[in-house]
């Protein structure tokens, strides 16, 4: 695990463009990204700075900053997304749990964005539910060949699921 740098990640978040609005767009700035999957609706890319293998962000494709404005259709629309990376990643890491968390802050980051974070057996106790999503605590410091690694293996099981269920993917 390496130090998350928080001072630096959280001043380009405050004083550039929107961060997911700029992945949406695949701004220059964001070309290092690894994207999982993309529609004209939502995104899915691996986190930058995970706290375990194989974590992952869901957002759409429109800023929106509240689920509360979402309407029910498109609310569900986005989940649906959510569920099958869950199950991508669950596919693709062997994870024991997967968890997600629909996070922001107008301080930071408004656009909505959901945290797909597995955790593996052994994990302990004290490492797991809450503190599994706290960067904090330290990230992983993954080569880009890793990083590459893991959107392979996610990407392959998006499209394994895909083929086993056709209304999604
Ligand atoms: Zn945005």
């Amino acid at each position: 695990m390496g130090r998350f740098e928080f001072d630096k990640y959280h001043k380009r978040i405050r004083e550039g463009p929107c961060l997911f609005c700029s992945l949406a767009n695949h701004d220059v700035d964001v070309t290092q990204e690894h994207y999982l999957y993309e529609d004209e609706f939502a995104i899915v890319v691996l986190d930058r700075y995970p706290t375990q293998y194989g974590y992952s962000l869901v957002f759409p494709r429109q800023h929106v900053e509240q689920i509360f404005l979402l309407d029910t259709e498109t609310y569900l629309r986005l989940q649906a997304i959510v569920h099958k990376t869950v199950k991508a990643v669950q596919l693709a890491t062997g994870a024991e749990r997967v968890y997600t968390a629909c996070l922001g802050s107008q301080l930071l980051s408004p656009h909505i964005h959901y945290h797909v974070v597995p955790i593996f057996p052994g994990l302990p106790l004290e490492d797991q539910q809450w503190n599994a999503l706290d960067k904090s605590r330290g990230v992983l410091k993954y080569s880009e060949q890793t990083f590459s690694e893991v959107a392979t293996k996610i990407m392959y099981a998006m499209k394994k699921i895909a083929g086993e269920d056709k209304d999604h993917f």
